[in-house]
């Protein structure tokens, strides 16, 4: 079977999986995952990030890819996000957990808590936005670029879990490596009115669009951005970060048994994204 991306969709059947988790600064290692096996896979657009470790959790086949790769080998700026999410998309997968460590631009999302977005705004620079570069030229909506459906399990368990979290809030993505100026984050925060700010989300997110998967956000604050004028310690964030990332995981244990191979079509249209796109 061959898709809108050309992708064949012929793995093997040990190394297809339904969920697909891709884990931000912090989370490097798959270990909520059982009968681990490490995956290479070839894409048309070079290597991704790492080998993908396919496994299982309760029962569901699962993916996980670090974004950055072990030991954080590439900058948001590097990371081939076109061979991420064709490899994921390779693998079958259906739905994909985004995981990142983000600032806090609203004084509500503090160090600590979590934000499931529900809008963004693009600030990047140099990035490779699309699959179709031509002779085929898609233009998908983004209107609302998360998968409603997804986003409101990510939701559920996380508050079930008793962690604070936050339903919707925009996320500004912004190129780096370097972090914001005071007067950027002030024009973030008072003019654009964005809640967090990352620098992975674009274009993970278009492209997880093009591929027509069910694409969610688990952003972690671990800071203040500077607008604050609160500086933080290194050590603060670490902190912050390491226990986020525990409370993470114990978030995607929790949620991917619960994802319906068949969300109702309401809350989730990502599978026929290409069909209303302009040509
Ligand atoms: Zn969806």
């Amino acid at each position: 079977m061959v898709n809108r991306l050309g992708i064949t969709l012929t793995v093997p059947k040990d190394v297809k999986a339904h969920v697909g988790i891709i884990g931000g600064s912090g989370l490097y290692k798959a270990d909520i995952i059982e009968n681990p096996k490490e995956v290479k896979v070839f894409t048309p657009y070079g290597e991704p990030s790492d080998y993908i470790t396919v496994g299982e959790i309760k029962g569901v086949k699962v993916a996980f890819l670090p974004r950055h790769g072990k030991g954080h080998r590439y900058p948001p700026h590097k990371v081939n996000y076109r061979a991420n999410i064709w490899a994921l998309k390779s693998l079958g997968i259906k739905h994909v957990i985004s995981v990142s460590a983000v600032g806090s631009l609203n004084e509500n999302m503090k160090p600590g808590d979590f934000v499931i977005p529900d809008q963004f705004i693009d600030m990047t620079k140099l990035r490779n936005y699309t699959f179709f570069d031509g002779p085929t030229t898609v233009h998908v909506s983004m209107a609302d670029p998360f998968c409603k459906y997804l986003s409101k399990k990510l939701y559920e368990s996380s508050k079930s879990l008793g962690y604070t979290s936050h339903f919707g809030g925009t996320y500004i993505c912004i190129e780096g490596p370097r972090f914001s100026t005071r007067a950027e984050s002030r024009v973030w925060k008072e003019v654009f009115k964005a809640d967090i700010i990352g620098m992975t989300l674009v274009p993970e997110v278009n492209l997880a669009c093009e591929a027509q998967l069910c694409y969610s956000t688990l952003a972690m604050v671990t800071d203040y951005d500077v607008w604050a004028e609160k500086p933080v310690t290194a050590v603060e964030v670490e902190r912050v970060m390491n226990q986020n990332i525990e409370r993470a995981r114990k978030i995607l244990y929790d949620v991917i048994p619960k994802l319906s191979e068949n969300p109702i079509e309401e809350e989730c249209s990502c599978c026929k994204a290409l069909e209303h796109a302009i040509q």
